[in-house]
């Protein structure tokens, strides 16, 4: 079981790589690490689950925040009757809204452990392509939460954190073009 211990924080320089593309078969390792991130998403989001263990909640989660530099994320996200689960590998954006949007209690990432003021602009739909466990290629269209969780986790797999885009000089920026949800 994954503990926030194992969870790279920001300073971590590991989070700056590039991941790799994964090839298929997946190793016994990737597969277990799959499933493991999986899990903690799912017991973060579950009050008794995370108070017990101490995990702090997150929706996703890309293989570089537990050290793993390759491409392959999870998220998790909670819907009326349970999770859905997304386990995508080699994932890519390959359409998007020209619809912006941005989480108005600020985006969160469980690398990031402090709060960080401002406005991270996401596009407010995303088409994304990649592969399923057993290599079979997946096609997911996600829309406002969703849509900004995939494009969180991408960027974590080319190294880069939410922060980084926030203008510390001026964090809510442009906050007028785009919506808020
Ligand atoms: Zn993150």
């Amino acid at each position: 079981m994954l503990k926030m211990k194992d969870i790279l924080d920001e300073k971590d320089k590991r989070l700056r790589l590039i991941s790799e593309e994964v090839t298929f078969p997946l190793t016994k390792e990737d597969k277990k690490n799959m499933k493991l991130m999986e899990e903690y998403l799912v017991n973060s989001q579950i009050e008794e689950m995370a108070e017990k263990y101490n995990l702090r909640p997150g929706m996703g989660m890309a293989a570089i925040q537990i050290g793993v530099p390759k491409r392959y994320i999870v998220i998790v996200q909670e819907v009326e009757d349970g999770f859905d689960s997304y386990i995508v590998i080699n994932p890519k954006i390959v359409s998007n809204s020209t619809e912006m949007i941005y989480v108005e209690d600020g985006e969160g990432c469980l690398s990031v452990n402090r709060e960080c003021e401002g406005i991270v602009p996401r596009y407010a739909r995303v088409t994304v392509e990649g592969y399923d466990m057993d290599g079979n290629k997946i096609k997911v269209r996600a829309r406002e939460e969703l849509a900004i969780a995939f494009q969180h986790e991408i960027d974590h797999l080319n190294g880069i954190l939410f922060v980084d885009k926030i203008d510390p000089k001026n964090p809510y920026k442009d906050m007028d073009l785009y919506r808020p949800i």
